[in-house]
């Protein structure tokens, strides 16, 4: 065993002894053959840690509402059942009851106590959900591009250079995170989800499009899918002339965090290597873009052999992450992270501003504290490390960058710039907003200096009517 990596958790074999040899029904298959578990192994999974009856009715509540799922991994491999609830990776995986507003809990702890039947319980969930803004950012409307007026779904193209693409069958993930602001994707409401089949018609859309150099394989997480159907999107790009300018492909995944047997032992690991070692020499730069929250998820075997797997294709891997209360608020958290990081060979690359979506309020930390814990991080690490930007909201008119609060000619000000922005000329231009210690998000912000509006917002107005919404 590498002397880096101490699991956090006890093994299988431990976890089982403090049972007295019951086996809890989920370990029927190999750990390393991936199976979700959702909310119906919930009692089963409970029993890898002191899970009372209170919190294991509260996660059977939330689950009713947002999407629960983990596997073995996950559960054996991540979580320091010692220290649960208080666990971040717990935390992460594990709907807690604080995730739903108090109403909103009492009516389906009230719905599940008197037994109604599911679809009651179903349609106060849905009554909910709409109320938690599935949709952040104009993801669903306003950035998908239309030919004679019809949608291409499951393509967003919202900064010049970079095609965002959501195969449909990578809109799951192998464990769901608590806070995600992709969660609509996985409740089967067909209203609500974004994403394509369509790989020709991705082809036939980048071919025409030479001022696109990136495109980003998203989800759910992309990772999920076989092999051969990853090839269906990715191999056109080794030998299409047509797709040369595409020079960069990301894809964006937390599997590296979920399920790392994804690029070990999966059936189809070794082909999916191929793919990237063949992407890689066609010239392209190949990211995986991993999402990881805390060190946490770092530190097993299996993670480190993937990792190294990864690198030895060519690819690169960054990472990225939002920045979450009671999770990771905490610079020495992101500092052991990216120093972990850098020695493993990952790039840091974004910390994320939560989203306005799903449990927000949960998660929420004020800008100025996401500020501080950047700064506090990165003051920890070496240049190595300072690749990363943020934090970083991904808003309508595009990434706006906190980078700091600063008294200026006798007034507070939030220092702000674009990372990345709709209008290119955008980016890289500092602006200024009224101090706010409360704020969580860019639209809670006033302009400073007496000023009627922020720069962008005539220009974002006009983008954003052309495109069919006001
Ligand atoms: C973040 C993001 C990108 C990629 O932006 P980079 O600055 O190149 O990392 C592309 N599209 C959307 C919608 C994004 O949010
Ligand atoms: S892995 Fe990504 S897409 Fe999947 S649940 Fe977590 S944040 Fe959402």
């Amino acid at each position: 065993m590498n002397v880096f990596s101490t699991p956090v958790a006890d093994s299988p074999g431990d976890v089982l002894q403090k049972h007295g040899g019951h086996r809890p029904n989920i370990t029927e298959r190999p750990a390393d053959k991936y199976k979700a578990l959702t909310r119906n192994q919930l009692e089963a999974i409970s029993e890898y840690g002191n899970v009372t009856d209170d919190d294991l009715f509260a996660m059977r509540v939330v689950s009713a509402v947002l999407p629960f799922r983990t596997n073995r991994y996950v559960i054996e491999n991540l979580i320091d059942w010692n220290r649960i609830p208080d666990d971040p990776v717990y935390k992460i995986v594990f709907p807690q009851r604080g995730m739903l507003e108090d109403d909103d809990f009492r009516r389906i702890a009230d719905l599940l106590l008197r037994e109604v039947p599911v679809q009651e319980v179903a349609q106060a969930a849905t009554k909910i959900r709409n109320r938690l803004n599935p949709h952040p950012a104009g993801q669903q409307d306003l950035n998908v591009p239309r030919t004679d007026g019809d949608a291409f779904e499951g393509l967003q193209h919202k900064y010049r250079e970079t095609v965002l693409f959501f195969p449909s069958q990578g809109q799951t993930c192998h464990a769901y995170c608590t806070f995600c602001f992709r969660w609509a994707q996985f409740i089967g409401e067909e209203e609500l989800k974004i994403s394509s089949k369509d790989a020709v018609g991705l082809h036939r859309y980048l071919a025409a499009r030479p001022d696109v150099s990136d495109l980003l394989i998203t989800g759910g997480d992309p990772m999920i899918m076989k092999t051969r159907v990853m090839e269906g999107y990715l191999r056109r790009f080794v030998d299409d002339p047509a797709l040369a300018h595409v020079q960069n492909i990301r894809i964006g995944t937390k599997s590296l965090t979920f399920w790392p047997h994804r690029f070990v032992n999966d059936d189809d690991a070794d082909d999916l290597l191929r793919l990237l070692d063949d992407l890689v020499r066609s010239g392209r730069h190949i990211a995986i873009m991993a999402h990881f929250n805390h060190w946490q998820e770092m530190r097993t075997d299996v993670v480190h052999e993937a990792i190294r797997r990864i690198r030895n294709t060519g690819a690169v891997i960054r990472s990225q992450a939002p920045l979450l209360a009671r999770i990771n608020d905490n610079p020495d958290v992101w500092a052991q992270m990216w120093r972990e990081q850098v020695r493993l060979g990952i790039i840091p690359y974004y910390m994320f501003v939560e989203r306005d979506t799903g449990p927000r309020q949960y998660f929420e930390v004020p800008l100025v504290r996401c500020w501080e814990t950047f700064r506090g991080a990165i003051q920890q690490v070496s240049g190595l490390g300072r690749t990363v930007r943020g934090p970083s909201m991904s808003a309508t008119p595009g990434k706006v960058e906190v980078t700091g609060v600063q008294e200026v000619a006798g007034e507070k000000v939030f220092v702000l710039r674009f990372l990345q922005g709709r209008v290119p000329d955008w980016v890289g231009r500092p602006f200024f907003a009224k101090f706010d210690p409360e704020a969580t998000w860019l639209d809670q912000l006033e302009p400073a200096f007496g000023q009627n509006s922020f720069f962008f917002e005539d220009e974002l107005r006009l983008l954003t009517s052309k495109e069919g919404l006001a």
